[in-house]
């Protein structure tokens, strides 16, 4: 999929148990999960004092001086990084360095420093609780809803547990956070239903403890996967190591099942299988569900990279030639919104090159992991009808998109998403394919190895984990049939 949807972040936590710097961990765990938020990075370590750097652009992007700089500039054995794209917020450079965690905040005497990949569904209502002590608390970012309530919890109790559970009770939504107490302690935790992936690794003499959004990040640094957060789990390093406490059950787990088809790094592991093996199965799976479909297609291709595993899988099962005519041109990192209106269409040329005289005359089946808004998908099969297509098949690996997301992904209406307004015969006339075909809810779960009760499904099902979410969900989708004009996520109008 090439529409840049947007996630909002990837975080990063290690701890030293020989307290030696652990900067060079943060970075590299922070460059292996890049894909999670592209717009800025931050890294805050911990040696007695707090020391933190934040700044716009990608994280390969800074120049080896500044990193010999930074490495003297953060010391210390226990350090938090965080990559983000902004889905809510400011958009002004200096709003977006502002909300890049790690976050260091204080009441009293009393300081955390927080990283958080998610959002939070109920701003209002926490904001409104914090306000009846706090009257003066300016809302800008959901980490600071964390922070704040964790800050609270620990001026009146002094215990780290008890204010992460009321943290996991109050707050509904998608949080995995890494932190750092005052006393040097890294802490991790996940929300009730653990939907954004979280996981714990360690150095191979188990000196280093590792959190990180994916796996990747351990791989990076050559760490090894411990385990997996589960859902309402508190993790805290201590001298001795780690201990994990089970702080709240919500009989579910809600994994977000786009993770698997688009977010995750194919080499990532979750839910105890890699990601590429779950989109090869992906592939198989659309083999098996649309077999007339291959049958009159002449040639495979696939919309690089997230159509990859997903194409190799239908091809492995079927035999039908895929074609490596689609390649990603590699330094090529514009995203759309920094063209001005008129080139946007230009940015898939720019991107995806694809080799024309291998489609001339060719029933095509694309093979792509989603259509969200239907503009880029449009372009791509405009694209492959100049060069020559005889018919353009489009199989999809997430199934249709029919509602908004609550959870940190940038689709945020009913009307915004093609899905959600077209039947697929429609959605296949709207983009110009002869066809277009989705996976299977079934068969997606089934490929990930999960339950349907393990993971989130709630923009293609419309049943989301949350009961807020839900009833938020609900009331859109009434508005949106009735006609109203939708303005962005209602859940965050008048907060401020
Ligand atoms: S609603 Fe969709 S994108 Fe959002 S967390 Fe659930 S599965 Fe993922």
């Amino acid at each position: 999929m090439l529409e840049n949807l947007k996630e909002s972040c990837g975080v990063f936590g290690a701890q030293d148990f020989d307290y030696r710097s652990v900067f060079p961990y943060v970075y590299w765990g922070l460059r292996g999960q890049n894909h999670r938020g592209h717009q800025s990075h931050g890294f805050l370590t911990f040696d007695g004092n707090f020391h933190i750097h934040k700044d716009l652009s990608l994280v390969p992007r800074i120049k080896r001086g500044a990193i010999q700089e930074w490495i003297m500039k953060l010391p210390g054995h226990v350090g938090l990084g965080h990559v983000r794209y902004t889905t809510s917020g400011g958009t002004d450079g200096e709003s977006l360095v502002k909300s890049t965690a790690p976050i260091l905040e204080h009441e009293g005497k009393t300081t955390i420093a927080l990283s958080f990949n998610g959002n939070i569904v109920n701003v209002p209502e926490i904001i409104r609780k914090i306000r009846e002590k706090s009257p003066n608390f300016q809302f800008d970012f959901d980490a600071q809803l964390i922070s704040r309530k964790i800050l609270s919890g620990l001026a009146e109790r002094r215990d780290l547990a008890l204010s992460v559970k009321s943290c996991m009770k109050e707050m509904e939504g998608a949080f995995s956070v890494a932190g750092i107490t005052q006393e040097g302690e890294l802490f991790a935790f996940k929300d009730q239903c653990g939907i954004r992936p979280l996981c714990c690794g360690l150095s191979e003499d188990r000196k280093i403890l590792t959190v990180c959004s994916e796996t990747v990040g351990l791989d990076v640094n050559g760490f090894e996967f411990d385990f997996e957060l589960n859902p309402g789990e508190l993790v805290v390093a201590s001298e001795d190591g780690f201990a994990r406490e089970q702080l709240v059950d919500c009989g579910r787990r809600a994994l977000c099942a786009f993770e698997f088809a688009y977010f995750s790094r194919p080499d990532s592991m979750l839910g105890n299988k890699f990601v590429y093996e779950v989109r090869e199965e992906f592939g198989r799976n659309l083999a098996r569900e649309y077999p007339d479909t291959v049958r009159n297609s002449d040639i495979i291709i696939s919309m690089p990279e997230t159509g990859n595993d997903a194409a190799f899988g239908l091809h492995e099962l079927t035999g039908k030639r895929w074609e490596r005519a689609s390649r990603r041109h590699r330094y090529v990192t514009e995203r759309a919104f920094i063209l001005l209106p008129k080139e946007r269409y230009t940015t898939i040329d720019r991107k995806i090159n694809i080799i024309d005289h291998k489609i001339s005359g060719k029933n095509v089946a694309v093979v792509d992991d989603s259509i969200v808004r239907g503009d880029t998908t449009r372009v791509v099969v405009k694209k492959l009808r100049k060069m020559g297509a005889k018919k353009v098949y489009l199989l999809i690996t997430f199934p249709r998109i029919m509602g908004p997301c609550f959870y940190g992904v940038d689709m945020a209406t009913y009307g915004e998403l093609i899905g959600s307004r077209y039947e697929t015969e429609e959605i296949a006339e709207i983009v110009g394919a002869d066809a277009v075909k989705y996976q299977s809810i079934d068969g997606l779960v089934k490929a990930t190895g999960l339950s349907r009760n393990e993971l989130c499904l709630g923009c293609i099902t419309g049943k989301y984990p949350t009961p807020m979410a839900q009833r938020l969900a609900d009331e859109m989708k009434e508005r949106f049939e009735n006609g109203y004009e939708e303005k962005g996520r209602i859940y965050e109008v008048a907060i401020h």
